[in-house]
C-alpha cells in the first residue's frame, strides 16, 4: 500500500452556544430561580410524576400536563465520587476533586434527577440515604438547574 502523507489542520473554534429551555424547562427554572421550589409533572394516564418536567410521557405518549411542586428532598439512588479534574461547562474553571455526582430520587417523584452531592465519603453515601436540595442564596439564582448548588446528606 502506498504511503501517503496525511494533511492536519489546526482550528480553533469559539462556539457561543444558547439555546430556549422551552416551555416546561423554563417554568421549572423560574420556580427555582424566583421561588426556590422544585417543580416536575405528571402524567395524567399512568401518574408517574417527571423531573425535570417533560413535554410527553415516553410510555403513555401524553402530555403530562399537571404541575406538581416537589419536595428538595429525596433519596440517593446511586452515585460516583469523581478523581479526575475536568472543566467545568458552567464556569470554565477545573471542578475541584473529589466531588460526587449522583442520581436523587426526590419525594413523590418517579424518576432520577441527576445532580452534585457534596458529600464524598463513601460511609456515608449509600442508596436510600437522606438528602436535601441546597439552593444558592436569594439574588445569586438565575434560573439554571445550577441554581441548586448542590445536595447534602440529611443526618
Ligand atoms: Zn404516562
Amino acid at each position: 500500500m502506498e504511503k501517503v502523507e496525511l494533511i492536519h489542520l489546526r482550528q480553533d473554534v469559539d462556539l457561543p452556544y444558547h439555546w430556549a429551555a422551552g416551555r416546561y424547562g423554563s417554568m421549572m427554572l423560574r420556580a427555582l430561580r424566583d421561588r426556590k421550589v422544585i417543580l416536575g409533572n405528571r402524567c395524567p394516564q399512568c401518574n408517574k410524576v417527571y423531573v425535570p418536567p417533560r413535554v410527553v410521557c415516553g410510555p403513555c405518549f401524553v402530555q403530562p400536563s399537571e404541575v406538581v411542586e416537589l419536595s428538595p428532598a429525596g433519596i440517593l439512588a446511586g452515585y460516583s465520587v469523581v478523581n479526575y479534574p475536568f472543566i467545568d461547562p458552567e464556569t470554565g474553571q477545573k471542578r475541584p476533586v473529589p466531588y460526587t455526582y449522583a442520581y436523587i430520587k426526590l419525594d413523590g417523584c418517579d424518576n432520577y434527577l441527576s445532580h452534585l452531592v457534596d458529600e464524598t465519603d463513601p460511609s456515608r453515601l449509600y442508596p436510600g440515604v437522606r438528602v436535601e436540595a441546597v439552593f444558592r442564596p436569594d439574588g445569586e439564582r438565575v434560573g439554571r438547574l445550577q441554581d441548586i448548588l448542590h445536595f447534602r446528606v440529611v443526618d
